[in-house]
Parts: structure tokens; C-alpha cells; sequence
């Protein structure tokens, strides 16, 4: 089997040694680059099974930079990484279309499992044979070609979006705990930070729901989880 290959944007030079170093150890092949712009370049020409990019750098920065690879390539995972904590850049982050945040300083063992989880694809996933679209409100998601047609247009999915959207799907009325869900769609565990799921959610509401403050279909689920469904409950 061919290694994944993942494109490392970062400009500090030790941070981004070391990270490639224990990606190599994983078995990976990274890709590293210092800017956005030669990122970009790298783009044009190599496919990633990851991408990996940190928000400040000189020149364009990572949230920019997130946005315009979303441009072209609506699946690839990227995880993002910052040397600030503010929730606000958690969420512009993922609004730019990040599925994922680390905050520097992070441990090896938490960045690995983030990436380890970001690689696997979901295997538990078996598609129907036949793409049909699954119908709520104004909505219709094609979960095998990574599309969906919402009141606001026609959107392209993330990887990450799919594998949470699968999971919510095949569970439907049911509350699905936040543990799960990190377990299922980023593959690590609960004692690792969590606001990256609440946001993912909002995330979802903004595609989705007609009023994404008052939700319908993605229900908060007081200290369980969320709750996919159909009907108003
Ligand atoms: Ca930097």
C-alpha cells in the first residue's frame, strides 16, 4: 500500500522538522512547505491524503490559504494548527473549512492521534450501490459523491462532514454521544478537547438549517450529545 502523503504548512523550521521526523516514523511521506503560496503551488500538480497547516505564516495566512484549497478540493482533511486558543479562531477556522484544531503547544501523542484518526478513512462505512439523495427540509446530501443541494445552493462536502453526516444518517433519532462521535468521525477519544465537535455542528446548522440558531435537524442533547433528525421534536 502506497504511504499517505501529507503536505505540511508550517514556517517555523524546528517545530516542522520534528513534525515530519514522527510523521516519517508513522510511516507517512510528508510534504513540507513554509507558505501558503508555495502550498498552493504544491496543490496544482500533488493530491494529499492530509493536509496539515498552521495559521500564522508570512504572506497569505492559513485560514486564506484553507479557504482556497476548499475551492478546489472539497474532501481533503486539514488540520489546522495555531499558537493562539481564542474560540474565535477555532471558528474561523473551521468556517474556512478546516475539519480539525490543534493548539500549539500540543504533545506528540495528541498530534498523532488527531492525524492518525484524520487518515482513516471510514472503513465502517459500506455506501449503497445507488446514490440517492437523503431528503430533509430543503435538503438533499449525496453522501457517495460528496455533494449536497441545501436552500442555499449546492455545496461540496469534507471528508470529515460525510463521515459525521453518515454516522448522524444511519442513527437518526437517536442521541449520539459526543464520545462517539469524536471516536467515529475524527478517531480519538473523549478525554481530548472537544469544542472542534460543537463547532463542526455549527457548522452543519449553516448548511442546513433554515434557522441555524434554532435548530431542527442537528438537536444539542444536554449533556449526551446531538441528535440527528427529521422531525421536529
Ligand atoms: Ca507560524
Amino acid at each position: 500500500m502506497d504511504k499517505p502523503h501529507i503536505l505540511l504548512v508550517e514556517d517555523e523550521m524546528h517545530l516542522a522538522r520534528g513534525i515530519c521526523f514522527n510523521l516519517e516514523l508513522e510511516d507517512c511521506r510528508v510534504s513540507h512547505v513554509e507558505s501558503g503560496e508555495a502550498a498552493l503551488q504544491r496543490l496544482e500538480y500533488d493530491r494529499f491524503a492530509l493536509i496539515i497547516l498552521d495559521i500564522m505564516l508570512p504572506g497569505m495566512d492559513g485560514f486564506t490559504l484553507c479557504r482556497k484549497v476548499r475551492e478546489s478540493d472539497a474532501r481533503v482533511p486539514i488540520l489546522m494548527l495555531t499558537a493562539r486558543s481564542e474560540e474565535g479562531d477555532r471558528i474561523t477556522g473551521l468556517a474556512s473549512g478546516a475539519d480539525d484544531y490543534l493548539t500549539k503547544p500540543f504533545s506528540l501523542n495528541e498530534f498523532l492521534l488527531r492525524v492518525r484518526g484524520m487518515l482513516r478513512r471510514s472503513s465502517w462505512y459500506t455506501p449503497e450501490p445507488v446514490e440517492e439523495g437523503y431528503q430533509f427540509g430543503e435538503n438533499e446530501v449525496y453522501l457517495l459523491s460528496y455533494r449536497a443541494k441545501t436552500a442555499q445552493g449546492e455545496i461540496d462536502l469534507t471528508d470529515l462532514e460525510v463521515r459525521m453526516l453518515t454516522l448522524l444518517f444511519q442513527r437518526e433519532g437517536e442521541a449520539v454521544s459526543r464520545g462517539e462521535l469524536l471516536e467515529r468521525v475524527w478517531g480519538y477519544s473523549t478525554d481530548t478537547e472537544t469544542r472542534t465537535l460543537d463547532n463542526f455542528i455549527v457548522r452543519l446548522r449553516k448548511y442546513f438549517e433554515p434557522d441555524p440558531a434554532n435548530p431542527v435537524f442537528f438537536q444539542t442533547v444536554r449533556g449526551v450529545g446531538y441528535r440527528f433528525s427529521r422531525k421536529k421534536q
